[in-house]
């Protein structure tokens, strides 16, 4: 019997582990999730609400963004949209992604916008940390295959931590988010959509274009799951 010189290892495949994803594992068994739309335990976004949100109708809510071509959404902040977006964001209910997406794309249709490339609203690295993924690329990631489109989270930075919009007013949400991206020079030449969860006031949709367009983007567009 001939024995191998050699015996072939194989690297070891490492797990897809980030310790907030562990931790969140941790806390499902001693605290089990709910839903997060009707209650409903054991889930985090239970199939009946997941049903209830497929079937919200699609809007077409244009938003007036400074330096922006164009921004929409595809609802308001509200009822089932809303409770899925707080899942999706804050309680890792990603099984929606492909849902959230769809509307995206859906309304990507209907306006037949020109574009050469989709960018998502970076997260800043700590945060990424913290929450272990950017609700906003998963977003991006999802349409891109979709329609065939690029998807380019490296051409857009965030360079500095910001507090919570949610909490500031509007004039402090300005402030808070200005000078806070870096676009690469990549983007000069191209038409660019931004994609995001919620547009509140517009004002990181608002600075991610300012970003860009100081490498010469040609055109900026964003689009939204919601606007509040
Ligand atoms: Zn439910």
């Amino acid at each position: 019997m001939s024995v191998p010189s050699r015996i072939e290892s194989q690297p070891l495949p490492l797990p897809n582990f980030s310790l907030a994803r562990a931790a969140s594992y941790l806390v499902d068994l001693i605290f089990p999730p709910a839903c997060g739309s009707c209650g409903r335990v054991d889930y985090r976004f239970c199939v009946d609400c997941q049903r209830r949100l497929r079937a919200a109708a699609i809007s077409r809510i244009p938003c007036q963004v400074t330096a922006l071509d164009a921004a929409a959404a595809s609802g308001k902040y509200s009822g089932i949209l809303q409770s899925a977006l707080q899942s999706f964001k804050y309680e890792g209910a990603l099984e929606l992604t492909p849902i959230l997406a769809q509307r995206l794309i859906s309304l990507l249709k209907a306006l037949a916008w020109s574009i050469d490339c989709i960018v998502p609203v970076p997260l800043h690295q700590e945060r990424l940390t913290e929450r272990g993924y950017n609700q906003s690329q998963l977003l991006s990631e999802s349409v891109a295959l979709a329609l065939d489109l690029p998807c380019q989270p490296d051409m857009l930075q965030r360079i500095r931590e910001t507090s919570q919009q949610a909490r500031l007013s509007q004039e402090e949400r300005r402030a808070n988010v200005q000078g806070a991206f870096a676009a690469s020079a990549s983007v000069a030449g191209t038409s660019l959509l931004l994609i995001d969860d919620v547009v509140t006031t517009g004002s990181t949709l608002s600075a991610c274009a300012a970003a860009l367009r100081a490498q010469d983007a040609r055109t900026v567009y964003a689009i939204a799951v919601s606007r509040a």
